[in-house]
């Protein structure tokens, strides 16, 4: 049997040798995330190709999750490698100090890109890090500490993102990082301002957000981070007027606005920065994921001309040994030129609006046990419950955080039809590679269609 590299040729070589090897290595050397070790059996994984990868047994998945969502150009793109491979072959690293060719093409044209005057990027090594430095940088601008984030975020696993998450992920990590206070964002369904309408929920949601900016002392509040649409914590899709009303807050009160749009950006809602989307213009993002689909570790802010003009004659207080790397910023650069090429964005909003959002719609009618479904472009929300009238949630965790039945058997069945889904407790997310075909997103959606009878 051969053990050539499937993902060069697109097969599977199905050698299960190699499965074993790899499956042995993994189980004793390899730690990982947010997981009881014992209790977990990752899949060995031979190769991918678009949508699509594949296990050393035959079995093949399209990548609902786009893996975390940041596989945007899918598996093994030709001009993503070959950026890659043409980078290493000339310069395949360089420290931060110097100026570099293909570092400072992408912060150019990340530039281009981003709204209002957020011209200056910083790169990281990943979103965590990136909203690390977007905080660093609100601090500095304002002189002030405190940051304000909301329930039902996540902004990453280092020590300040860590304290700026809104989920149940950050319990384990406390006592957190000092000076982080949380508000609710507006979730329609399940509202804690039991509002009729979207406008009231935005209304609330910002009336909220001023009283918390109050109590807690607009005199010690230097940002405000809030993920555009809301990834993880449920694809939530700001209703209209949210994220210009916090926009609006941050100006009365001089308090930065970050949109941490790790997850959002890049495509994933059909535009470059989701807050295109959403008539705004923050004075920090902070990206990572889709920036590169991920093909070498990259994340970054894009700050505005006065923030950035604060770090003229004041030395920027911080630094990381592979910031802007060249490995991860030649992919990055080609994957402009690929969206541009590819017309990516409309693809991604055709999709959405055309196939995803009908499909879903016939669903709420259809299933039982599909109670809400949300999104917008290829980010979507189906949201799982017991009884459509209560909203109890299904199922979703059981006491030691893991995911219980019968979102386990959802999960079971829609692998067992060829679909990789990406589920957070009691919700699927649909959120494939932008390069998805509409032939392939109907086939998933079909197959998660069928699956979602077991939660009926
Ligand atoms: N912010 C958001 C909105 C995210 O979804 C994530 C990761 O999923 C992060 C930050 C953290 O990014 P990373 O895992 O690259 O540190």
């Amino acid at each position: 049997m051969t053990d050539m590299l499937s993902a060069e040729t697109g097969t599977q070589t199905g050698d299960h040798a190699v499965e074993r090897t790899i499956r042995h290595n993994d189980r004793t050397h390899v730690l990982h995330s947010w997981s009881a070790q014992a209790k977990i059996d990752p899949l060995p994984v031979e190769g991918g190709l678009g949508s699509t990868f594949w296990d050393y047994q035959g079995n093949s998945y399209l990548d609902f999750g786009a893996q975390l969502v940041n596989l945007n150009l899918g598996h093994q793109h030709p001009d993503l490698v070959k950026s890659i491979q043409d980078q290493a072959g000339k310069m395949a690293t360089i420290q931060p100090a110097f100026a570099n060719d293909v570092r400072g093409e992408l912060a150019a044209l990340i530039a281009s890109k981003a709204p209002g005057t957020l011209n200056k990027v910083f790169f990281t090594n990943g979103g965590a890090e990136a909203n690390e430095n977007a905080v660093r940088m609100a601090r500095a601008f304002t002189g002030k500490s405190k940051i304000l984030a909301q329930y039902r975020s996540y902004h990453g696993a280092t020590s300040t993102a860590m304290a700026l998450t809104g989920d149940p992920r950050r319990w384990a990590n406390e006592p957190g990082a000092a000076s982080v206070a949380h508000f609710f964002g507006p979730y329609a369904y399940r509202s804690p301002f039991h509002s009729s309408s979207p406008e009231e929920e935005s209304a609330r949601a910002l009336e909220h957000l001023e009283s918390v900016i109050v109590l807690e002392g607009a005199s010690t509040i230097g940002g405000i981070i809030i993920e555009t649409v809301v990834g993880t914590n449920g694809i939530l899709v700001p209703p209209p007027g949210y994220l210009p009303g916090v926009r609006a807050l941050c100006d009365k009160y001089g308090i930065v606005y970050i949109a941490d749009e790790v997850m959002a950006g890049f495509g994933r809602i059909g535009e470059w920065f989701a807050v295109d989307a959403f008539d705004v213009v923050p004075d920090l993002i902070s990206f990572a994921k889709g920036v590169n689909s991920g093909y070498v570790p990259l994340g970054g802010v894009v700050m505005s001309d006065e923030i950035a003009a604060i770090f003229d004659e004041k030395a920027y207080p911080g630094g990381l040994t592979y910031s802007g790397h060249p490995l991860a910023c030649a992919p990055g650069v080609a994957t402009f030129k690929v969206f541009e090429r590819d017309g990516i964005l409309a693809h991604v909003r055709d999709l959405g609006s055309r196939v995803v959002k009908p499909i879903l719609e016939s669903w709420l009618h259809k299933h039982p046990s599909v109670g809400e479904i949300r999104g917008q472009g290829l980010f979507w929300a189906v949201e799982l419950v017991t009884n459509k009238d209560t909203r109890e949630p299904l199922v979703p965790f059981n006491a030691a955080g893991e995911a219980a039945r019968p979102m386990a058997e959802v999960v079971a069945a829609c692998k067992a039809r060829g679909v990789w889904p990406m589920t957070n407790n009691n919700r699927v997310h649909i959120c494939p590679p932008l390069v998805i075909t509409e032939e392939e997103l109907r086939a998933g959606l079909a197959a998660i269609d069928e699956a979602l009878t077991v939660a009926d």
